[in-house]
């Protein structure tokens, strides 16, 4: 049954009075078929992102635009391209090509995709870059203001890089379906000559990495970032989405000590029951299966593995591997899944924990879901609160 919202959702999409009647049968095909694609490169985001990411940047245009035309809170989103509802030549191929799409996709629940494309984001018009924040491999990210006085994070990249567009393109289709508290959230895009700007929420305390080299973490710490990181994955992993490149510099830590995975530009969904090739990650937090190429492939436990190495970081503060100095001992190590160094100066609990993410055979590894189980993260394990704490509030 939909939801009273969904149901409103879909009422009021198909009501546009100025459209000529020959119009709105072809406008109605094309809305049904579209919201069976629009849904797709989220569950669909290898194929979605190679769909969105330039396959067809005229088709690229319709999926973004028909959003708009559904009322719906996706904004931002004009990356180039004519507007089809104003040229009814275009309709019969959108449509075949569409079809083909969801088809492909295997995605047919319409009701699913009201729910998703109906959250609620921050509206970005006439923003303003601000500071620079920090810069990666791919691009830039600043802070940035609107008009109305919020504030976001802005990741900018240039349109004459085709491997970094591909890579944010990747990161907006699978974002712009998620929506979970441990998972960075996207407010839209924008561009202009030179550039693609994606909003993203701002997390002002940065990366766990750059918490940990700051501050080394006490163990309650790691297990209560460690248990957010798993509700994250748990989610992820139910929508058919493997992270792929989890380590601290991809995670994002509130000043209250909020989780918020981010960086999906390697991201993508998984199929029922598809191995993926080896290959595609930071090769120091790598599961073994991904960097043996004869492995047979891998899935969501890749992302269990990786989590046990960030595990160790948070940790030690050291990066996995790092005493390993030669490059072919190093990759015959991660191929082997020897995993990192775990210090005898851990507890047991989490040198459990850590242990159990570092299964070298992904079969006996555990899902996320299963780890949340774990007395490392298991809120109702924990210690009791210092004293203290109770009475001062002091963390
Ligand atoms: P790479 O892309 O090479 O893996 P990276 O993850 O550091 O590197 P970006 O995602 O471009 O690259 O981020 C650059 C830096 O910007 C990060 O290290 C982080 O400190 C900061 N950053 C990224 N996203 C946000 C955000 N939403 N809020 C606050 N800071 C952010």
């Amino acid at each position: 049954m939909p939801s009273s919202s969904t149901q409103a959702a879909c009422s009021s999409s198909y009501s546009f009075p100025d459209q000529a009647d020959a119009f709105a049968q072809h406008e109605t095909g094309l809305l049904q078929t579209l919201r069976r694609v629009i849904e797709a490169p989220a569950h669909s985001a290898g194929y979605g992102a190679q769909y969105i990411g330039g396959v067809s940047g005229f088709t690229e245009n319709i999926v973004q635009t028909i959003p708009k035309k559904l009322d719906s809170p996706i904004q931002n989103e004009e990356i180039g391209g004519a507007d089809v509802f104003t040229n009814p030549e275009y309709h019969d191929s959108v449509l075949q090509c569409l079809e083909e799409i969801a088809t492909g996709n295997h995605y047919n629940d319409v009701n699913s995709l009201e729910l998703k494309i109906s959250r609620r984001r921050l509206t970005i018009t006439n923003w303003g870059k601000g500071g620079l924040i920090g810069k990666g491999s791919f691009g830039s990210v600043y802070k940035g203001s609107n008009e109305k006085g919020s504030f976001f994070a802005v990741k900018e990249v240039s349109l004459r890089n085709k491997k970094s567009l591909g890579l944010l393109r990747n990161e907006i289709a699978i974002l712009k379906r998620l929506d979970h508290e441990n998972i960075i959230q996207y407010y839209g895009t924008d561009q202009d000559e030179e550039m693609l700007y994606f909003f993203l929420e701002l997390v002002s305390n940065g990366t766990l990495e750059k918490a940990y080299k700051n501050c080394p973490f006490k163990e309650s710490q790691v297990s209560h970032y460690t248990r957010q990181i798993l509700q994250g994955l748990k989610y992820l992993h139910g929508c058919n989405v493997i992270h792929r490149d989890l380590k601290c510099a991809n995670i994002l830590v509130t000043e209250f000590g909020n989780i918020k995975l981010a960086d999906f530009g390697l991201s993508k969904f998984i199929e029922d029951s598809q191995s993926l090739k080896p290959g595609l990650g930071s090769l120091l937090w790598m599961a073994p299966e991904v960097a043996n190429p004869k492995s047979g492939g891998y899935d969501f436990r890749a992302d269990t593995w990786s989590l046990g190495c960030a595990v160790v970081e948070m940790s030690t503060g050291k990066y996995p591997q790092y005493n390993v100095r030669d490059a072919l001992a190093l990759e015959r190590a991660i191929r082997k899944g020897t995993g990192p160094l775990i210090p005898n100066s851990l507890s047991y609990t989490l040198t459990d924990f850590i242990n159990k993410c570092l299964q070298p055979d992904p079969n006996k590894r555990p899902t996320a879901a299963e780890l949340l189980a774990h007395p490392f993260v298991n809120e109702s394990s924990c210690t009791q609160p210092d004293l203290s704490e109770l009475l001062f509030g002091e963390g």
